[in-house]
């Protein structure tokens, strides 16, 4: 089965492979695996050693941003959360469930928000401590501009959380360039190409020093977890990891190494997109985003307007040849999301596509314009 789903992502078999052990995780040789996976994501954060400091977490992407809020903003402040996708209002909502206070900048999903927006916004309302912004919405396929909403906070005196769940990996980041930020947050399974089970933030160590003892929670406290990695050493976890998960991880870090890094991978996630754009166009639907404003993550297309249309119905029929998309959709509109990221090339999005075709015709599907 091909996986086209922006995470669990496809992953390739030795990684898959590196799971089947088992591992106590206090073992020396676990903990120098571990404290050496720490380093190296910390690297790849551009973190600096002895000023940022990678802190992970067992579980999902939505567990580290919650502990990224309430480890850094403090309860009954401000969080300014830039609202232009389903990520986005996740994060307001995690947030307000922690008692913070969040004020919302609408964008539209369609488009990136501009500094200037960042700056008026936080002009607006001088109680406003922190901006969290996702890097990557994974809702509808648009691209943040972190540098440059970064250097609008930063001119502004506020702090940031970004989530970059699903950009970590491929787009740009430098910890060391962008000191506004708290913490920059990301999951072991989207384009690190690795198996879910284990989340990471990398922060600046001075404010998670400053923040100890604000995130009313013992388990999503970062300043609690960089303080038992003090004490017992940085191989050392507060509660059972995902061993397993890791040790896998430790294998896709190295996949990611001898790929060629980064940049090799963003450009394998843009050609994915720009043939799936393209394709899509070519079978007669209507991509969500236009071509300046899709970002390599996702492609979400419009559902096509023929009534005889069904998501699950198209879903079923891609599956049956050997396709697997999401059987949802996270924009206002209805559409379907086509991931670009996991162990995916181009041959296999024309594979897709040849697919797609084919269960188009099979389904009757003629009027494929959106509705
Ligand atoms: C995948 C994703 C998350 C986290 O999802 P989980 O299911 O909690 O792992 C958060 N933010 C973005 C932008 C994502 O793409």
């Amino acid at each position: 089965m091909l996986l086209l789903i922006p995470g669990p992502v496809q992953t390739r078999p030795e990684i898959r492979a590196a799971m089947a052990v088992d591992i106590a995780p206090w073992d020396n040789d676990f903990k120098a695996e571990y404290a050496a996976i720490r380093e190296a994501v910390r690297e790849l954060a551009g973190g600096v050693a002895g000023q940022h400091v990678c802190l992970p977490l067992q579980g999902a992407g939505h567990f580290i941003t919650e502990a990224a809020v309430r480890t850094f903003v403090p309860q009954g402040h401000k969080l300014l959360v830039v609202m232009n996708g389903t990520y986005a209002e996740r994060m307001a909502r995690l947030a307000r469930e922690a008692g913070r206070e969040v004020v919302v900048l609408p964008v539209p999903d369609t488009r990136s928000v501009t500094p200037e927006e960042i700056t008026q916004a936080l002009a607006a309302d001088p109680a406003i401590g922190h901006v969290g912004i996702v890097y990557s919405e994974t809702g509808s396929g648009i691209i943040n501009d972190i540098p440059a909403v970064g250097a609008a906070v930063r001119a502004a005196g506020r702090r940031m959380i970004v989530d970059a769940v699903s950009a970590f990996g491929a787009l740009p980041f430098s910890l060391k360039d962008q000191p506004e930020v708290d913490a920059v947050v990301f999951t072991s399974n989207k384009c690190l190409e690795g198996l879910p089970g284990i989340a990471f933030a990398i922060s600046p160590i001075e404010r998670v020093t400053a923040c100890a003892g604000q995130a009313n929670s013992w388990s999503f406290d970062l300043a609690d977890v960089y303080a038992v990695s003090l004490r017992a050493g940085p191989g050392s976890f507060r509660f059972t990891p995902p061993v397993q998960a890791l040790h896998a991880f430790g294998k896709a870090l190295e996949v990611y190494k001898a790929e060629g890094g980064r940049e090799t991978r963003l450009a394998r996630y843009r050609e994915n997109a720009r043939l799936l754009h393209e394709g899509a166009q070519a079978l007669g639907l209507k991509p969500y985003l236009d071509w300046q404003h899709q970002g390599p993550i996702i492609v979400t297309i419009h559902q096509p307007g023929d009534p005889a249309f069904k998501l699950q119905d198209f879903v079923d029929a891609l599956k049956r040849r050997g396709v697997l998309i999401s059987n949802f959709y996270n924009t206002p509109v209805p559409t379907m999301r086509i991931g670009c990221i996991g162990d995916v090339h181009a041959d296999d999005i024309r594979f897709a596509l040849r697919a797609m075709s084919e269960a188009l015709d099979e389904l009757g599907i003629q009027r494929r314009n959106a509705a």
